[in-house]
């Protein structure tokens, strides 16, 4: 990797997510020599990846080159690459482009789809954990309005124009949201030759209420925003199998070629490193972020478990939790330099939010929770200023200041093609019946 080893500790950090990328804004590198690996050159800002997905932002404005971000800082080394597996034995990290040793491992890959499985599911319905998944969902919904117009089989077209999202957590209640809007101020004006009014919106729940892990208000708002905007959604209602054409779930069938999957997430896997006894793959650490299974491994962000009184199955997966997590950590690495003593992590609850469309959003704080146009500004306004720097923020809301005027959205673009993979005909024939 020909990275120089120098006369001071070197800490290897894998990921430059949110836990990451604080993790080395925060660390001091007068005491240690940093290495830091990603598979991309960017950082992604997850949260506002459902607007890349339905044409609201271009990708550009929520990325963030790796090298700006810590231009200037010393003893410092980005590699973009891919860590394959770790040797704890030989404090090695395995890469693509060859091994590089380490005095203190930080990992924070963080999550990545769960399918429960379901090998169907996951051949067929689009994800969206990435940027490029984003990218590709966008796609998708773009390319089967250009497919309806090409066919005059009315069945297919309603195939095509039928949206179903998988999962009412704030990935799916957002998504849900976009494509109202979208349906409503968006598609008619591009799509004239085409009845946009029978495309339709379903938004499908396993448990009895979307947004469950937020407050009574939040979900209850955030359903009537969404029956309000046209959306349907279906509680109780868990999917089976899904071939390309056909949804089976435990209670409707639903006909779609557009089939979102927003239902489940997985910590990341990297061979060679144990996960202590974690029941659900994520890696087991103490309220110092050391992984129970190893020496010198710190595990951050989603991929950690880390286990108190008030959190016995590990923090939830957020951005805030890795966040803190990630710089709490380069704190405590700094104030051991010093031979000051180290802290156990307390998660600081600033509180969650999700927005559901044009004025309408839902927030809860610790004391309280509230809804409509003013739980819309703060939606904004916090995810504003959580964007990497000025220029993204700029653009961002340049963006939004547009689209709140005209009305539109200016990245309807289909820069790489959505592959479809070839329908299971088989299952196809025997369930269309039944189908809505
Ligand atoms: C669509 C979506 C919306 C979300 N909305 C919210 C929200 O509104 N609020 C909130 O708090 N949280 C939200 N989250 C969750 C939040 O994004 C995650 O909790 C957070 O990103 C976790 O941070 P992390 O650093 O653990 O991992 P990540 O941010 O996922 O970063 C992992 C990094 O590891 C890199 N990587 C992965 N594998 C390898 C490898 N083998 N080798 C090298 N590099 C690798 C990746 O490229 C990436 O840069 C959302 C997530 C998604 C997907």
């Amino acid at each position: 990797m020909n990275i120089p080893r120098v006369d001071l500790p070197r800490i290897v950090v894998v990921g430059c997510g949110f836990a990451g990328l604080k993790f080395v804004q925060t660390i001091n590198s007068k005491q240690y020599q940093i290495v830091l690996l990603d598979k991309n050159n960017y950082h992604t800002f997850q949260p506002l990846m459902y607007q890349v997905a339905t044409s609201g932002l271009e990708p550009d404005s929520i990325t963030y080159p790796i090298r700006k971000i810590f231009k200037g800082k010393k003893r410092f080394h980005f590699r973009k690459t891919s860590v394959e597996r770790i040797d704890t034995e030989k404090k090695q990290v395995h890469t693509t482009i060859g091994p590089i040793e380490y005095d203190h491992l930080v990992v924070a890959v963080g999550a990545t789809n769960n399918f429960f499985g379901n090998q169907d599911v996951e051949k067929y319905a689009v994800p969206m954990k990435s940027l490029l998944e984003s990218l590709q969902l966008r796609s998708m919904i773009l390319q089967n309005f250009e497919e309806a117009l090409n066919t005059s089989d009315i069945e297919e077209q309603n195939r095509l124009m039928n949206f179903v999202i998988v999962g009412g957590g704030a990935t799916g209640v957002e998504l849900a949201g976009a494509l109202a809007e979208l349906k409503a101020h968006v598609l008619p004006n591009d799509y004239p030759d085409l009845d946009i009014r029978r495309m339709e919106i379903h938004l499908v729940e396993g448990a009895d209420s979307v947004l469950a892990a937020m407050s009574d208000l939040a979900s209850k708002k955030s359903y009537d925003f969404l029956k309000k905007s046209g959306v349907n959604i279906w509680l109780n209602t868990r999917v089976e199998s899904y071939d390309g054409e056909t949804v089976i779930t435990n209670k409707e069938n639903f006909a779609s070629k557009a089939v979102i999957w927003t239902a489940g997430v997985k910590a990341r896997t990297l061979p060679g490193l144990e996960t202590g006894g974690s029941k659900n793959g994520r890696i087991l650490v103490d309220d110092r972020a050391k992984a129970l299974a190893h020496e010198d491994v710190y595990v951050i962000g989603d991929m950690a478990e880390m286990r108190s009184d008030e959190n016995p199955r590990g923090h939830a997966m957020l951005a805030s939790v890795a966040g803190q997590q990630g710089k709490w950590l380069a704190s405590n690495f700094n104030a051991l330099a010093r031979g000051k003593e180290t802290k156990a992590f307390v998660y600081k609850d600033k509180g969650t939010m999700a927005t559901i469309g044009r004025n309408k959003a839902v927030v809860d704080l610790k004391k309280f929770s509230f809804s409509g146009y003013f739980a819309w500004l703060t939606w904004m306004f916090v995810h504003l200023m959580l964007l990497v720097d000025f220029r993204n923020r700029l653009i961002v809301f340049t963006n939004w200041a547009w689209r709140y005027i005209k009305y539109d959205r200016g990245s309807r673009l289909i820069i790489r093609e959505f592959k479809r993979s070839e329908p299971n005909i088989k299952q196809t024939e025997t369930t269309k019946k039944s189908s809505v």
